[in-house]
């Protein structure tokens, strides 16, 4: 059995072009802007987030070109670190304590994921940051977003998305009757092919029981707003 939390429990995944700002590496005034958002939840709501790194390396981009996908996997890890340094920075400027935690042992600049101890730090009121994915090439952090949120009990997954603000029934980008759905189940967004989430996340969380919210980081205040617990975005139930 899992002990009585008194707060409520999230777990953000934050993708590589929350750093970027759509560009390649990291953008020092998105990445003040998210950690402010967050800072501004902190107090009422424990907070873990996984970082992505897709505004360094794709594994799967990478292979393309000729690379060996597992070592262009572990680039992609090692981007991620980059990012969780960039937010531990700007995340403690704003007032909040951090831990970083690496898949990847790396102990000059994180500490090895341990999860009791990542448990530990969020009931002190630290934001646990989570870098280097699962360790594991052919994974997605997205993946290890569903991972983690059950290792630390998180009471729900937040998927913050740049460019869209929930699941469309078509790409909204290319299908202008697409509409936006509030909420929908696992077994439909699968039946749907929803790509906004990778799939395998989504069948972890089903399986798992767990409730994802899909949202868009653009809108005022839609970070902070998510960890509270506002309604907005899609939310996807088992
Ligand atoms: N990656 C991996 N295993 C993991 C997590 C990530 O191999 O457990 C690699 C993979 O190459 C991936 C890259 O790291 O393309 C960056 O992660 P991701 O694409 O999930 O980042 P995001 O799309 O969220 O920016």
């Amino acid at each position: 059995a899992q002990p009585k939390k008194s707060r409520r429990r999230v777990l953000l995944k934050l993708s590589g072009e929350v750093f970027g700002g759509g560009k390649l590496g990291v953008d020092p005034d998105t990445v003040r802007g998210v950690a402010k958002q967050i800072a501004a939840a902190v107090p009422d709501v424990e907070v873990a987030i996984v970082v992505g790194g897709g505004n360094f390396f794709r594994g799967a981009e990478l292979s393309q070109s000729g690379m060996d996908r597992s070592r262009a996997d572990y680039m992609g890890m090692l981007g991620t670190v980059m990012n969780c340094l960039a937010l531990q920075d700007f995340l403690e400027q704003a007032g909040v304590e951090t831990r970083v935690q690496s898949a990847i042992t790396m102990g000059q600049v994180a500490e090895a994921y341990i999860p009791r101890r990542a448990i530990r730090h969020m009931e002190k009121g630290r934001v646990v940051i989570f870098g280097a994915g699962a360790g594991l090439p052919y994974f997605s952090t997205d993946t290890v977003a569903a991972q983690r949120a059950m290792e630390v009990h998180a009471d729900v997954v937040l998927m913050a998305k740049s460019g869209v603000d929930g699941v469309y029934t078509a790409d909204p980008k290319l299908d202008p009757n697409a509409e936006k759905l509030h909420h929908l189940s696992y077994d439909e967004a699968l039946r749907r092919d929803i790509r906004v989430m990778d799939q395998t996340a989504m069948t972890m969380c089903k399986d798992n029981n767990l409730t994802m919210v899909v949202f868009g980081m653009e809108g005022e205040g839609n970070v902070t707003r998510a960890i509270r617990g506002e309604d907005l975005g899609t939310v996807v139930t088992p």
